[in-house]
């Protein structure tokens, strides 16, 4: 076949597949883990606490000990408030990199970039994609040097929080009945903080052992991040999802699984990751300032920035150099988009041929769809795992697993016994932001965030919201987003501290969004949302595109379209303004 014959074909097949996955029910088809499934939430990890419950004032509370949390921490005792409580379900620092402990799991960006505040630690990542344990290390190191220990309650959800008019405070409670009374609410929560079930029907009766990757049980599997699974060698293991997380587990599964299923409904492209230690040497030479030099550098490298010199000239660099989703009503320019788009997903479609024996395989493994639809991957062993004798790969055709019954997972009427089956499936990342939290803010007179929010997030830049005095979401709901998620972490958290900082020093008693604000933040969002808008229609769905479902509401639910750099222009620009344009303030 000709490239152009190729291409359109290409578009044709992009369409079809996005066609069969479609379905009303959109994020709805996703179970919690809840009621019968509760026990799968469960912490692995943590040994049990017993505490008193404590009753205090505090300046600020912050909901959530992962980077996102840990950063705000950090910028606030920078500007010298350190009467800070954090709440945190896990039991240590790390939110994301406390839970996720799968077998492989590692960083997905260059550590030296992903990491933040390496010259303030002094830290030099080991290797240039860092393995979870090392991260998660690393978040220890950051609680220990900013001495954020003191300020942490682990092992503690919200139960409450809600708005005193009079007092001017919330009011938050937890499950271990504390009273935390706060001028400041911080919802730093993370994106991955809420895992999820497809819901498929009879996973409940499944009477084999089961768990989902962030708790991963290797209780039962015996092994550990980096040690065999010896206890696998007798058992036949199923998984379900084959995102980013089931890309990092197979390979490692399937080193000691008797027979290893993956149960496939869309394959993820995967690229070269070609990991490897960093000579620490490499450090010494680094003049003072390169981090935020590379950080900012590779932002600009993975939103079509093109910068003059590639610093990390990775594989994310590389597929992600041409914003396919760049603003543009020129016809010719979107085909040229189109089609460099699609010669990067034919560049994932080869590999899979050039590592893949069996035909029939590779023909399933190939994604149909955009380089911008779903994260891509980058893996070298997850491929030729499929070489291997033990491991199938269960393609369902776009469809999902058709069922589960006690002893086996269903697709096309066949029956795959399988005495474990472990959830890859990813975490809830569109949902309602109370759903997400576990708790739903009440602010002023008692408004809850969900009948405020009932339509859809109402909020200026993302973080600041009216009916909700001093309460920051630090999330990409309307906020920026990025391949680098710990960089837009790290602006978000730089803003919520000032905001703070400046309320406090400027004696304003409370801050929160003008809903006129709002709506004109909305409509920037939406002027930058054309080129995406555009793109999306040929993705299939998942995450990135609320999956799939098109309403008012979803729309509402968007993310800044452009570079997280453009999107903090609009916060240094609204912070330099000095009056706190769009936000109603009162004053003590
Ligand atoms: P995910 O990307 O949401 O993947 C979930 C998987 O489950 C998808 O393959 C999905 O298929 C599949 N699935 C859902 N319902 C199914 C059903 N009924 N039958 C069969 N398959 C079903 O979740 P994830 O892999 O955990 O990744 C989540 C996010 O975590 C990523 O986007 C990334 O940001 C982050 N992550 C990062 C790293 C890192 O290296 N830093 C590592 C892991 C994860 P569909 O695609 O068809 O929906």
């Amino acid at each position: 076949m000709t490239t152009d014959a190729a291409f359109e074909a290409a578009k044709a097949r992009y369409a079809a597949e996005r066609e069969k996955r479609l379905r009303e029910d959109g994020n709805d088809q996703y179970v919690e883990l809840t009621g019968d499934h509760a026990d799968l939430d469960r912490d692995p990890f943590a040994e049990p606490l017993e505490r008193d419950p404590i009753s205090e004032d505090t300046d600020v509370v912050i909901v959530g000990a992962g980077f996102a949390g840990m950063l705000t921490a950090i910028e606030l005792k920078k500007r010298g408030i350190t009467n800070i409580r954090m709440v945190e379900k896990g039991g240590d620092f790390g939110g994301t990199w406390y839970w996720n402990r799968y077998p492989g799991c590692m960083c997905d960006v260059e550590s030296r970039t992903y990491l933040p505040l390496l010259e303030e630690t002094g830290y030099r990542p080991t290797e240039l994609y860092a393995s979870a344990p090392e991260i998660f290390g690393y978040c220890q190191l950051m609680g220990r040097h900013f001495d954020l220990y003191p300020h942490a309650l682990f092992q503690t959800e919200i139960a409450d929080a809600a708005w005193d008019d009079d007092a001017n405070r919330w009011v938050v409670t937890t499950t271990r009945g504390d009273e935390l009374r706060a001028t400041n609410l911080v919802l730093a929560g993370g994106i991955l903080n809420k895992a999820k079930l497809p819901g498929i029907p009879g996973i409940e009766r499944f009477a084999g052992h089961t768990f989902h990757t962030s708790r991963w049980d290797y209780d039962y599997t015996g092994g550990g991040p980096h040690e065999p699974m010896e206890n696998l060698a007798d058992k036949r293991v199923g998984i379900i999802g084959t995102g980013a997380t089931g890309v990092q587990a197979v390979p490692r599964l399937a080193q000691t699984a008797k027979e290893l299923f993956v149960f496939q409904r869309t394959p993820s492209p995967v690229g070269e990751r070609n990991n490897g230690p960093i000579d620490p040497a490499w450090y010494d030479d680094q003049p003072e300032g390169w981090h935020e030099e590379r950080v900012i550098n590779f932002t600009d490298s993975v939103t079509g920035k093109q910068p003059e010199q590639n610093l990390v000239g990775d594989g994310w660099t590389e597929v992600m150099w041409v914003n396919s989703q760049e603003i543009t009503d020129d016809p010719d320019r979107i085909a040229e988009l189109d089609r460099l788009d699609f010669e990067v997903m034919e560049g994932m479609r080869s590999r899979v041929e050039e590592l893949i024996d069996d035909d029939a395989t590779a023909e399933a493994l190939k994604p149909w769809y955009g380089k911008q639809c779903k994260r891509v991957c980058f893996h070298d062993d997850y491929l030729p795992a499929f070489n291997q004798p033990n491991v199938h790969l269960v393609d369902t055709d776009g469809r999902g697993v058709d069922r589960v019954t006690e002893t086996a997972v269903v697709v096309d009427g066949e029956e795959y016994e399988v005495d474990c089956l472990i959830f890859a499936s990813g975490f809830e990342v569109t949902t309602d932001l109370d759903r997400r939290l576990g708790f739903n803010p009440r602010g002023r007179n008692g408004l809850a965030l969900s009948e405020r929010w009932h339509d859809g997030p109402h909020t200026l830049h993302g973080v600041l919201s009216s009916e909700f005095p001093n309460m920051f979401t630090i999330s990409i709901v309307q906020a920026g987003f990025g391949v680098n998620f710990v960089h837009f972490l790290g602006k978000s958290a730089e803003h919520v501290a000032w905001t703070i900082d400046a309320c406090r020093s400027e004696g304003i008693a409370t801050i929160e969004a003008e809903p006129d604000a709002e709506e004109e933040w909305l409509g920037v969002l939406f002027s930058f949302a054309g080129g995406m808008a555009r793109y999306a229609t040929s993705c299939t769905p998942g995450t990135y595109n609320g999956e799939g479902v098109r309403t008012m509401k979803a729309a509402r639910n968007l993310v800044y379209p452009g570079s997280l750099l453009d999107y903090n222009e609009y916060l240094v620009r609204w912070r330099e303004a000095g009056d706190f344009p769009g936000a109603k303030i009162t004053r003590t």
